[in-house]
């Protein structure tokens, strides 16, 4: 009996040792800083109304070719065309499908893989009605009580803009950066890039380049965003999740309801309805396990004891982050039924009933495996899935984040804001980006402007801002980065 005990007592011993040493090496990898600091003053006032100005050209997308109206665009080129005379002027400009541009800056050793920077000049509207709403007036373009405010100052001029800033300064001071440096403006990425970011990834790829580094919208410097977190933490998007809506179907017989079957085919849909949402798709739960490890010792130990030893966590990790939307957004291809349809009258048996699901899809599945998962689960045969719209779009590729890109990029980002933690995380919305899959080796989406809850509800909403200091932040992060292209 006591050598029993003292068995049970030596394995607790040890199995509390482990999961504590595991907890203590649960940090991200450890690096030096090097490079230099970055110590160019800015105007943050004028940064500031060069982006206010910006938002004054209500570039909204449409996502009909005929309702499409360029001419806000149009002005807006001119526009930054005046504002950023050395960049128009020294860099190869390629004008893509209607209105994207595409800038090429010749860089020192022309053998070295080239980098790009991209953003989209287009905007979302303004849902109508809602005006009213808005503290400033959303294409005004104003600078108040520390922001900049209006449709756009968030996604996505503020990385236009940014990058723009930081490329007409070292312009004027004579720099020429080690690699060739693409500059990618798309027009249409709230409608698909299909003419924009999709044609410009085509004409790169007919060209034969092969990028070492590219770098998109999607993440934000988030403050008080993560729980248990205190510091700011840069989330630096390796990848990005895929997109697909499918329509399931099922046909009746019609006819009068008074003498109905025991299912119609709107029993059917909801049957099926139903089955979805009782079998989510299964967890994948690497992709938090790697950002929480980012996140060291910031975070409350026991969460950090729970992600270190996920081995033996997992069924907890798996309940608590599936029990909140947006964690359970990083953990698996998730699943929204978002329409229903049936018969057109209360009497009527429906001749044909329908719902389409949207799923948003984690790296590791596809679009075919998504239906395939589907089909099993629904395990009815007289149900027709299909895609709806005829649009799927596959997870983009994921980035090493071991890799360079990774870690200079990381390296700026800390030395222009110190105190500032970077991690890699999943982008759960869609990006440019994956547009590039085959021309970009490493494709990270990361834009160092500061987003609390309040100014996240703004993007795509009502009053859309950004601080005067981190948008100054932003450019300052660009332009350093684009110092270190080298090392990328
Ligand atoms: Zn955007």
């Amino acid at each position: 009996m006591k050598r029993v005990l003292l068995g049970v007592v030596a394995a607790t011993v040890v199995l509390v040792g482990v999961l504590l040493l595991r907890t203590f090496q649960f940090g991200p990898p450890t690096e030096e800083l090097s490079g230099e600091a970055v110590a160019a003053h800015w105007d943050e006032e004028e940064l500031a109304a060069g982006l206010a100005r910006a938002i004054s050209f209500p570039t909204v997308s449409s996502a009909g070719v005929d309702t499409f109206d360029y001419a806000p665009f149009y002005a807006f080129q001119t526009y930054l065309q005046g504002r950023f005379p050395l960049v128009f002027s020294r860099l190869a400009l390629e004008k893509v499908g209607p209105a994207s541009l595409l800038f090429r800056w010749q860089g020192q050793d022309t053998s070295a893989k080239p980098i790009l920077l991209l953003a989209h000049q287009d905007v979302v509207p303004v849902i109508p009605g809602t005006e009213p709403e808005w503290t400033y007036p959303p294409f005004a373009g104003t600078v108040a009580d520390g922001y900049i405010w209006g449709r756009g100052a968030v996604d996505d001029k503020a990385s236009v803009l940014g990058i723009l800033e930081a490329v007409e300064r070292h312009l004027h001071e004579g720099f020429v950066p080690p690699r060739t440096v693409y500059l990618a403006f798309g027009h249409d990425e709230e409608v698909g890039g299909k003419r924009g970011a999709v044609a410009i990834a085509r004409l790169l790829k007919e060209q034969g380049v092969q990028l070492a580094f590219l770098l998109d919208e999607g993440g934000v410097i988030a403050k008080g965003m993560v729980p248990g977190v205190e510091q700011r933490v840069a989330l630096i998007g390796p990848g990005e999740k895929g997109y697909v809506s499918l329509k399931l179907s099922a046909r009746g017989l019609g006819g009068h309801s008074s003498m109905p079957p025991p299912q119609t085919a709107a029993g059917a849909i909801a049957r099926a309805v139903h089955r979805l949402e009782q079998n989510p798709f299964p967890v994948d739960l690497a992709y938090t396990v790697d950002f929480m490890r980012y996140l060291g010792d910031a975070q409350p130990f026991a969460q950090r004891l729970l992600f270190a030893n996920d081995w033996l966590f997992s069924p907890i990790l798996k309940n608590v982050l599936a029990a909140d939307p947006s964690t359970n957004a990083g953990i698996r291809t998730t699943t929204a039924v978002t329409m229903l349809s049936g018969s057109v009258r209360d009497n009527v048996l429906p001749i044909t009933a329908s719902a389409v699901v949207n799923f948003r899809i984690l790296p590791g599945d596809t679009v075919a495996s998504v239906v395939e998962y589907v089909e099993s689960v629904i395990d009815d045969p007289d149900i027709d899935v299909s895609l709806y719209d005829d649009f799927g779009s596959n997870p983009s590729s994921v980035a090493d984040t071991s890799s360079k890109g990774f870690q200079v990029l990381s390296e700026v980002i800390r030395r222009v804001s110190p105190q500032t933690l970077v991690a890699p995380r999943l982008v759960v919305a869609a990006t440019d980006a994956r547009h590039f899959n085959e021309v970009a080796i490493n494709s990270f989406r990361f834009v160092g402007i500061e987003l609390g809850k309040r100014e996240l509800a703004g993007i795509h909403g009502t009053d859309e801002r950004v601080s005067v200091a981190s948008y100054a932040e932003a450019v300052k992060i660009y332009y350093a980065l684009l110092t270190r292209s080298g090392d990328l």
